[in-house]
């Protein structure tokens, strides 16, 4: 088995979020199906990028992911989301909001086929139609597109909020890792015209919800370090947090910045512990 190393750092950085993660073991090998395809880069590796985020709806009221289930299926998705209640995730009740990560690499039949043609257009960060009304062209979005299955039952009925949030907070951290707009977060309804997730809330284009939210979630994630003119300035500044204080090197966190160029993302959380305290030039 081999890993798939572009989204390891997501969980951790939910959880800097105060978003409640369960990593399942495994989760981060490959299913040995597809690799991430880039379509900014054309990059494609066990280190490629995946080009969007599409989110899902179940279709049922519980959902219990496995890395791998007892007959040696793969989890058709990377990651999903529900109220956790110790051993399955629940539309409704009294559980935990939660993301549980199943797969790091793409995932075999999450988002199937569609329209191929949005996806270029989503990949130019084009904010597409929350419904997609042409044919499908044959051409899978599972190599491209980092998923998420919501547990709900897809009949308009409510989702809990803090599940909600948990997918916006994904969204907006999705988008200032890899430098997308908000508009790369999209439903399965946005890919092709045969699906209708994600619907709950009486909403059948709760995706256009979703990305507002996700846009209002950047501000936030961006808010100490809007404007940054440049990376020298973004280094004196971390070298001045480092030398304070302010920020701790050497602890569970990505901070090897000195040999990596700096993402929006990335400076975020070195900020993030520490961001009211940081005096902005
Ligand atoms: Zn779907």
């Amino acid at each position: 088995m081999t890993t798939h190393t572009s989204l390891l750092w997501l969980p951790r950085y939910l959880r800097a979020m105060d978003v409640h993660v369960i990593e399942l073991p495994g989760w981060e090998e490959a299913q040995g199906q597809y690799f991430w395809t880039n379509l900014d880069t054309g990059q494609r590796g066990f280190d490629g990028d995946p080009t969007a985020y599409m989110i899902h709806h179940t279709g049922s009221s519980v959902a219990r992911p496995e890395v791998r289930n007892s007959r040696g299926k793969w989890s058709k998705a990377n990651c999903w989301a529900g109220l956790w209640d110790g051993s399955k995730l629940n539309q409704s009740g009294s559980g935990e909001p939660t993301i549980v990560f199943t797969s790091a690499g793409p995932a075999r039949v999450s988002s199937g086929y569609g329209h191929g043609p949005t996806l270029l257009d989503v990949a130019d960060d084009v904010r597409v139609g929350w419904d997609q009304p042409l044919p499908d062209t044959g051409i899978a979005a599972n190599r491209y597109a980092w998923n998420v299955e919501a547990v709900a039952k897809g009949d308009g009925s409510p989702v809990d909020p803090g599940v909600e949030d948990a997918l916006i907070k994904m969204g907006a951290l999705l988008a200032s890792h890899y430098g997308w707009t908000p508009w790369r977060a999209i439903g399965h309804l946005t890919w092709t015209r045969r699906k209708l997730d994600p619907f709950w809330n009486s909403q059948q284009d709760r995706i256009v919800h979703i990305q507002d939210e996700i846009e209002q979630e950047m501000k936030m994630i961006y808010r100490d370090v809007i404007n940054v003119p440049n990376t020298d300035w973004a280094r004196a500044v971390v070298d001045d947090g480092i030398e304070s204080g302010l920020i701790v090197t050497g602890d569970d966190f990505v901070d090897n910045w000195q040999d990596e160029q700096i993402t929006m993302g990335r400076l975020w959380t070195l900020f993030a512990r520490q961001a009211a305290d940081l005096d902005r030039p």
